[in-house]
This record gives C-alpha cells, structure tokens and sequence, in this order.
C-alpha cells in the first residue's frame, strides 16, 4: 500500500521523516511505531486533526489521548509542568514509557476529552521524536488499532485495522515492549497508577520515593476514562487458566488454542501460541498482542491463556490479560 513507508527505527530517513512531519503540521494523521506500541499520532494542538483520530479507530468521544513531546519546554507549554524532585525523576526517566497526568495548558477539549487534565509523555524511540520535532507540534496519539482491538506491535497490524483511513503508516519494524505506557497520576503524598504498563511499579518507587498506589485498589481515585472500555480484546472468547492442570485437561478436548510459554506447551501437548519463556517477562509482552490477533486468525473457536507473575511488566501482562478475557477464570 502506498501509505506505508519504511522507516529505520535507529536511523530513519530525514526525507521521510520530513513527509510525516509536514503531513501532521497540515492536520493529517501519521502512525508510527514507539517504543510500547504503534500509535497513531495529529497535531496535538489541532482540535479537527484529533477528531480524525476519534473517527479512524472509533473511539469514544470521552476518552483522551496522551500528548507525545520532544522536549521539557513542550512540557510546560502543553501542561503545568513539574517541580522539584518529581522533575528531577522526569529528567532521569524520559524519554520512557511513563506518561504523567497533569493541569493542562494550551490543549483543545478533543484530545483532553473536555478534562482540565493532559496525559504527557516523552517517547524513546526516534521515530515520533523526529516526527515532533519535524512537525514541530506535540503529537497527540493513542494505540494505532481499531477501538476494543489488541493494540498493534508490527505496522501490518495497523494496515489490518486502519488501512488506508490513515494519511501514512510508518513501518519502523516491531514495537519495542508490546504493551502501553504507564500512566501515573500525582497525588498529595502518592502516586497512583492509572493504568499499570511498561513502565514497572518497582521502578516507579524507586524513583519518585514516595507510597505507589494502583488505581482501583484507592477508593476514590481519579478515574482514567479510558479503563472502562472494553479494551484489547480478541473476537473470539479467551479464558485465563490460573491451574496447570487444569488448563492441560481443557486442552486435550483439542477445541481450545493454548496460548503461554513455552515451559507449560510442551505440557500441553496440543496447538499452542508461544508467547515465550516464564524467565523473560519482556518476551511474553512483546507477543502477548499478537497472540490474540493469532487466536482470531485460528480455526479454533476460543484460547485459554495461561497467567503470569505479576513483577515487573508482569504487572502489565496480568491487566491486559484480564481485560482480554473479560474476567472469564477457569
Ligand atoms: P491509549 O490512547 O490507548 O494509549 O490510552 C490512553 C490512556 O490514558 C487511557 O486509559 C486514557 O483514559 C488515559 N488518559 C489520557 N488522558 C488522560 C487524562 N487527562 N486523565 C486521565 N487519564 C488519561
Ligand atoms: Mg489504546
């Protein structure tokens, strides 16, 4: 498809990255690969730019989307900014996979979905950094995958669900983590995490020093509006199986794709989906989206997919699985 350009995620070609640049400065809409996910990016600051992405992957109207910057001037010209020693923490860790939600600042109510608040991230990867920078606007971007869909990890899985509705898909290979940003919330003597990502709880501690919460667990936390929906979820039914045995009984009736590591399928002894090994949590999260794209694609009319530790990114698996699944436990 002409839309799709391939782009060297190291090194990617200034001419290219030119093109996108001034394609998002005119108010259109580029995808790109980043160091979670694909995402797919408008000019933050471009209120009918942002509703195209509203209307391209159907998303709900009240649900905001994360500001990508380049820089900490953007920061503060998009947000109220940070102080102190949570800006020092900030200035150690981004570019990350940690997004921060803040008063905003010079944003529109499409991207913010009305709230006084903007979700703020500085990517690592070096396509949407040049993409920033060439734009020279802040780029507002969600996952690149139609609304309820697991999120894509390679740019074919953006042709799959958004195609030619995107003006150009950059293919930079696939996505580094596999899983989404991390977005935390400051509270008075807290930080509470909205939604758990690549981003660990461990290192968020570690960091900021202060008491770590997770959103849910805090009565009355700030609500990210975009946890109530249905989310990266495979057509076909998914049930997660908390017992070994359990799950190698189910899967001998020969009706169900298993879907794990690799340790448990050669227990299984039936077609499975290797997400990979239990030691490498970071394997399991690169392939976790897929697998679900995968199970979709199958002759199998539902998957059983196996749980994990929750340390780490394990964190993220556990949240996307649940939500994958629906909460269905066998
Ligand atoms: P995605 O667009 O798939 O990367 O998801 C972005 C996540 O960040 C969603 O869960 C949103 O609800 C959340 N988010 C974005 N902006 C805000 C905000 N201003 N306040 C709270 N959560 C936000
Ligand atoms: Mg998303």
């Amino acid at each position: 498809m002409e839309n799709v350009r391939k782009v060297d995620p190291v090194n990617p070609d200034i001419r290219v990255m030119d093109e996108a640049g001034a394609i998002i400065a005119g108010g259109g809409t580029v995808a790109f690969p980043t160091e979670t996910v694909y995402g797919l990016g408008a000019n933050a600051l471009d209120d009918d730019a942002c509703k195209k992405i509203f209307e391209i992957k159907g998303r709900q109207q009240d649900n905001p989307i994360i500001v990508h910057i380049s820089d900490f001037d953007q920061l503060d010209y998009v947000s109220q900014g940070l102080s102190g020693k949570i800006r020092e923490a900030f200035e150690m860790i981004w570019p990350g996979p940690l997004t921060v939600v803040l008063d905003k600042k010079n944003v529109g109510s499409v991207p913010t979905a009305g709230l006084g608040s903007v979700a703020v991230r500085m990517p690592a990867h070096r396509v949407p950094q040049e993409l920033i920078r060439r734009s020279g606007y802040p780029i507002a971007a969600p996952s690149a995958n139609k609304s309820g869909r697991p999120s894509p990890v390679y740019a074919s899985e953006v042709v799959e669900d958004l195609g030619k509705k995107v003006d150009m898909i950059l293919d930079g290979g696939p996505a580094s983590f596999g899983v989404e940003s991390t977005v935390i919330i400051f509270r008075k003597d807290e930080v509470v995490i909205l939604r758990p990502g690549a981003f660990s709880a461990e290192d968020i501690k570690k960091f900021f020093n202060i008491k770590v919460s997770i959103s849910g667990e805090v009565p009355d936390a700030p609500v990210s509006p975009g946890m109530k929906y249905r989310h990266y979820a495979p057509e076909k039914e998914l049930v997660l199986g908390t017992d070994e045995d359990r799950i190698i009984e189910e899967c001998k009736s020969g009706n169900v794709l298993f879907i794990g590591s690799s340790e448990l399928a050669k227990k299984v002894n039936s077609e499975s989906v290797i997400l990979g090994s239990r030691e490498n949590l970071y394997e399991i999260a690169r392939n976790l989206f897929p697998s679900f794209r995968e199970l979709d694609r199958s002759e199998y009319p539902r998957g059983i997919i196996e749980g994990f530790e929750e340390r780490g990114i394990g964190l993220a698996i556990m949240n996307r699985i649940r939500k994958a699944t629906g909460g269905k436990v066998i």
